[in-house]
């Protein structure tokens, strides 16, 4: 059943022997959200939404390391919360400790790594019991931090009976190449220390929909002010600025006094006693505020102005839904692992069109410009095209279904009852009958293809679609087609070569891949509708 019980959640985190650690992710449950979440599970109940019965959810334990929280990792991401430092992390985390724990599910929260080797142990024992004396499918799962190499260790044992189970928080994502030992050994460029982990990809839980071949797990938008309080609230003339940290500033001076000569220029940069002159004098900053006031400064402003960095933030989804214009800087060419020191090693090769991709895919215009911040006169032209916009009223305030409390809950519902990677061929989830064959133009990837069509990818269906007559059955009144061709280890197959006409299946169950694509080959696409605002979920997928 749902459980509503907040005291019961924050004494489980409390037990944690790095509980200080948890301090900003407490604060976010307790102080803020807690009420949303049991709003959102009344709202269910009510509407009989989605299928969210209870007779139709199962009750798991979970193990959750947050290892990046661990005083043995020296990332300190509790210590600089209040000081500028990144906080999308613990704002993933927190809403996820929320939502497996709202939905009924029994958690076991550690960050400390010795803990954890007894409970990943237990675990293993659990799961190889339940395996051969029930024959009941497993009821554990573990939800990590992507930093998984740590763990090789722990794993080393367990690794067989266990992985199927895991779930890796993994805020950028990971690609085929670099999940694959032996694909990722033949390129010098492919081996990270976060990749080779040899998963399913669909095991990689995101913090942004980046690419349909991991799973899309985001967070929750926060937001404080009720409809009525917010429309009492007068927009000023003013402009926040993104970035809470004085590097983030460096080189910004002309883009941010053009901006300044239309607007008032506020800022939460965290400085010390002897650092506030290095802002520009036009800034008003009012420091790292907290999640309340910095809400109201956001229904105050018109616009908040990104500046390159950081990347793929939660502060522009809450801007957007406070009613402010983003403006998102461009990138030409995209920032990924092959030009952008911050994500070398990060096991994607994935490209960023612009400091915030989904802003700009998902929702643009009027409430996202995204533009070339170099070139001041275009820059001039956007503020002032987007101001007028704010001021005759036609920018709403948005927020996308998926990061609400009912979205997140409506999506990690059903990856808990229906993502199976311990039997994957017995529970092909979303059905078959959500998935529609498509081929490709040549060089395309299937993510393209699927999306020019209004659908996405669906890797769940690469397996069962990488068979002979998948190609009989699509060519069969085309005379170039060739009988296929089996056993070929390229990330872009199943496909056909556009020169030849000859078919490709995949020979490696690791390396089938939505994004991939090689000039001169059409790729066999699986793709499914979505749901609007739930890119994650289709309606036969509840
Ligand atoms: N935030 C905050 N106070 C501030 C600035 C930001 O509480 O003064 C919060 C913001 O509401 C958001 C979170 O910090 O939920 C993460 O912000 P950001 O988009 O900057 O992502 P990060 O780079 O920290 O991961």
């Amino acid at each position: 059943s749902w459980n509503k019980n907040l005291t019961q959640l924050l004494s489980l985190i409390n037990q944690s022997e790095s509980k200080d650690n948890y301090a900003w992710i407490m604060d976010r449950i307790e102080r803020s959200l807690w009420h949303l979440w049991s709003d959102a599970v009344v709202s269910f109940q009510r509407d009989k939404e989605f299928l969210l019965d209870n007779k139709m959810r199962s009750k798991r334990k979970i193990l959750i390391y947050l290892g990046f929280l661990s005083k043995k990792s020296g990332f300190r991401i509790q210590q600089s919360a209040t000081a500028g430092g990144p906080l999308g992390e613990l704002v993933q985390w927190s809403d996820i400790l929320s939502a497996l724990f709202t939905m009924g599910h029994e958690l076991i929260v550690t960050s400390e790594y010795e803990e954890l080797v007894g409970l990943v142990l237990c675990v293993c024992v659990c799961v190889c019991v339940c395996v051969i004396f029930i024959f009941r499918s497993v009821f554990f799962l573990c939800f990590f931090t992507s930093s998984l190499y740590l763990l090789s260790f722990v794993f080393s044992a367990s690794w067989f009976v266990c992985f199927c189970l895991l779930r890796i928080i993994d805020t950028f994502g990971t690609e085929a190449p670099y999940n694959s030992l032996t694909y990722s050994k033949k390129f010098k460029n492919l081996k990270t220390a976060w990749g080779g982990q040899e998963l399913d990809l669909r095991q990689f839980y995101t913090m942004f929909p980046h690419s349909p071949d991991n799973s899309f797990m985001g967070f929750v938008v926060e937001q404080h002010l009720n409809t009525t309080e917010s429309r009492s609230i007068e927009r000023k003339q003013q402009a926040l600025v993104y970035g809470k940290s004085l590097y983030m500033w460096s080189g910004m001076q002309d883009y941010l006094s053009v901006i300044s000569k239309h607007v008032e220029i506020h800022a939460t940069v965290f400085t010390n006693s002897n650092e506030a002159h290095l802002l520009p004098s036009f800034v008003h900053n009012h420091g790292i505020l907290s999640g309340p006031d910095l809400h109201r400064l956001l229904s105050e402003s018109k616009l908040f102005i990104g500046m390159g960095f950081p990347y793929e933030g939660p502060a522009p989804l809450e801007a957007i839904a406070a009613g402010c214009v983003f403006i998102n800087p461009k990138f030409n060419p995209p920032h990924s692992s092959l030009n952008t020191k911050f994500f070398k090693g990060k096991p994607t090769a994935r490209e960023l069109t612009s400091q915030h991709p989904y802003t700009e895919h998902f929702i643009s215009n009027p409430n996202v410009f995204t533009v070339d911040i170099s070139n001041l006169k275009e820059v001039e032209r956007v503020v002032k095209q987007a101001l007028q916009l704010i001021d005759t009223n036609k920018v709403k305030p948005y927020l996308p279904f998926e990061f609400t409390h009912k979205g997140m809950l409506q999506r990690l519902n059903a990856y808990m009852e229906h993502q199976d990677f311990c039997t994957p061929h017995k529970n092909i989830w979303p059905p078959v009958r959500a998935v529609r064959l498509l081929v490709s133009e040549s060089g395309q990837s299937c993510k393209d293809a699927c999306w020019s069509r209004n659908m996405t990818c669906e890797p769940s269906h690469f397996r069962r679609i990488n068979k002979p007559q998948t190609f009989e059955h699509l060519f069969s009144s085309s005379s170039s087609a060739a009988r296929p061709y089996t056993g070929e280890a390229e990330l872009h197959h199943p496909s056909v070569s556009e020169k030849l006409g000859t078919c490709y299946l995949q020979g490696d169950n690791l390396l089938f891949s939505c994004v991939s694509r090689t000039e001169g080959y059409l790729r066999v696409c699986p793709c499914r509708n979505f749901l609007r605002g739930q890119i994650a979920l289709c309606p036969d997928c509840l």
